[in-house]
């Protein structure tokens, strides 16, 4: 086997290289995965800027990884040499701090964070933690698998621990790459679903998805047309842009209304403090989920029948891709192949 590995690494703010290093060996409690498929997320983006906190340069990014395992570290015992897994945004809890002595990891304080803290999937060989690794389902392709472990996994957990019932109605605020999948979760869980886009080409795509209604936001005030559909028990806000549109929504929710957001828009959300206290709405964020949760995403879309839409690139072009998808460009989710996940 080669002694060197392919990676596409940020060398310095904005800039993404292909480079040539040579292949490390996992430590204790890691395996070395041969990376099949990463998808690009938008959060890719701190990494890329060289804007998240505590990020050091060089740094390959990625996320959204599945591959193979191809060395086991010392006391590793879950996993097999040859076994197909994937990686997440959160590559493995400290165990130590607050959030984890309580039991809730996925709010770990100190995270292994995947092409942030460690070298994520922009690349040919990747090590994980073991603690963070997840089995990726036969019935699924390296590269459909590879968007639910972020972009999937944060809208899965985000509806089904919003505490909803069977035919609440469920709005979804953007159709792009957290969106189109919360849309098919939302439909699949058994919710009226409700998607709220801009432009009315957007329609068929969100009916095709699951959505039994779509607003278009861009012609006319979607909290408005929530209000007569019937007022949302919970609000999905997936757009990465455009922060300033996401407080007026709240105004669409029941009494006792959850407006959710795991979209990150650069701007801040502005918010009247009166749908908030006349009905008791509550707005709050959700952030991906822990390896167990990410195997409850993947079996869900098995089950249900649910894909990412992609288009794969091959990673030698990944500067590329990253530059579409930051151009809003992708449909709906660009994943990076490697020569292994291409075979
Ligand atoms: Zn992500
Ligand atoms: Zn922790």
């Amino acid at each position: 086997m080669k002694s060197t590995y392919k990676a596409v690494e940020v060398s310095a703010p904005g800039i993404l290289r292909v480079v040539e290093r040579s292949v490390p060996e996992p430590g204790v409690g890691q395996v070395r995965i041969r990376v099949e498929a990463c998808g690009i997320c938008h959060t890719d983006m701190f990494t890329v800027t060289g804007t998240y906190p505590g990020l050091t340069l060089p740094r390959v990014p990625g996320h959204e990884v599945v591959g193979r395992i191809d060395v086991l570290g010392s006391g590793v015992s879950r996993w097999k040499i040859g076994q197909r897994v994937g990686v997440g945004f959160l590559g493995g809890e400290c165990g130590v701090c607050e959030p984890c002595m309580r039991g809730d990891s996925a709010n770990c304080q100190n995270p292994v964070v995947s092409g942030v803290s460690v070298d994520g999937g922009y690349a040919e060989v990747m090590i994980a933690e073991a603690r963070g690794i997840v089995s990726i389902p036969d019935e699924l392709t390296s590269a459909e698998a590879a968007p639910l472990l972020c972009a999937g996994i944060t809208t899965y957990n985000a509806l089904r621990n919003a505490g909803l019932r069977g035919g609440d109605l469920v709005a979804i605020q953007g159709i792009g790459g957290l969106g189109h999948l919360g849309i098919q979760f939302a439909r699949h869980m058994g919710f009226h679903t409700v998607a709220i886009g801009r432009g009315q080409e957007k329609e068929k795509l969100a009916k095709d998805l699951g959505a039994h209604i779509y607003i278009d936001a861009a012609a006319e005030d979607a909290a408005a047309a929530l209000q007569r559909i019937g007022r949302a028990r919970a609000i999905l806000a997936t757009a990465p842009s455009g922060g300033d549109a996401m407080g007026p929504l709240v105004s669409g929710l029941a009494a006792r209304g959850k407006f959710i957001v795991v979209g990150a828009p650069p701007d801040p959300i502005q918010l009247s403090a009166l749908p908030l206290i006349f009905g008791g709405r509550s707005v709050y964020g959700s952030l991906t989920g822990t390896p167990i949760d990410s195997e409850d995403t993947l079996a869900f879309s098995v089950l249900e029948n649910i894909r990412p839409m992609i288009e794969t690139v091959p990673l030698d072009q990944a500067a590329d891709a990253y530059a579409r998808m930051m151009q809003g460009k992708a449909r709906f989710r660009m994943v990076l192949v490697t020569k292994d996940g291409a075979a």
